[in-house]
């Protein structure tokens, strides 16, 4: 999965429309997640929604891919997960993609901002955007400045975060983006790191199950046994009366 994130107005949309036109060009399906501003955004939102579509998951026509599914290094084919950069979303955005891809454009005030909020540690690419705009190549160099100064730990195992101009409504750039993108995908593969990606997904997912199959049988118990919500206003902590109902409900 490759997340876009950044300030609103950067040209994330525009860019990843253009990267569909080049994959499509390139033969490769492509499927896109948008996520809504308005309701929250969060790696379990998004396994939530998946748990909830699991009925379909015997379904051969409903096709569910596991957030932690690996992918081979080519031939894939990608899942784009674009969002507003608001707030925690960029660092949710990170949480959940394989491949961070922050926007900016040559207004660095943009840059400004994503220091303050950390955004700089999450991107394994920077796209200088609307490059057809006055003052790219100052961006450019600022940004690199910023990325040597600050101490980025989040560049592991050598990744280092390469800088891509691209003009997205001319279309221009955007095969030096793919090629970052795979060339990214291949330090995954090769330096183990995939497969941690993927094992921490699956692990975050079966504790996302989990709490949602608790949920369901605790919400049971309590509406089939009426007196154990009533021993809760007595003596009974919630503590206590959950585990009683993990317990005989197992
Ligand atoms: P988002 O909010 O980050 O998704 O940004 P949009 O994709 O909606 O783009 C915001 C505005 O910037 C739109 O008017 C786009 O046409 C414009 N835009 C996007 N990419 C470029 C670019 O490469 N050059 C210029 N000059 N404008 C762009």
């Amino acid at each position: 999965m490759i997340g876009f994130t950044g300030a609103p107005g950067t040209g994330k949309s525009t860019l990843v429309d253009a990267l569909i036109t080049l994959l499509r060009k390139l033969d490769r399906s492509v499927a896109v997640i948008a996520t809504d501003p308005n309701s929250p955004f969060t790696g379990g939102a998004i396994l939530g929604d998946r748990i909830r579509m699991q009925r379909h998951a015997l379904d051969p026509k409903v096709f569910i891919r596991s957030m932690g599914a690996r992918l081979g290094a080519f031939g894939f084919d990608p899942v784009i997960l674009e969002t507003v950069g608001v707030g925690q979303s960029e660092l949710e955005v990170a949480a959940v993609a394989e491949t961070t891809v922050v926007v900016l454009t040559p207004n660095l005030g943009d840059g400004v901002q994503m220091i303050k909020a950390g955004i700089l540690e999450i991107a394994d690419i920077f796209v200088v955007n609307k490059a057809d705009l006055e003052g790219h190549h100052r961006a450019v160099t600022e940004l690199r400045s910023m990325l040597s100064l600050s101490n980025v730990p989040g560049a592991p195992r050598h990744w280092k975060p390469p800088i891509i101009t691209t003009s997205a409504t001319q279309q221009e750039g955007i095969d030096q983006l793919w090629e970052a993108i795979l060339a990214h995908r291949r330090h995954l593969e090769s330096s183990g790191r995939a497969d941690e990606l993927a094992r921490k997904r699956l692990e975050d997912e079966t504790v996302e199950v989990a709490a949602e199959i608790a949920r369901g049988r605790v919400r049971q118990a309590l509406a089939e046994d009426p007196a154990l919500a009533d021993r809760l206003l007595e003596e009974a902590t919630p503590f206590a009366t959950a585990e009683e109902i993990l317990d005989r409900t197992r």
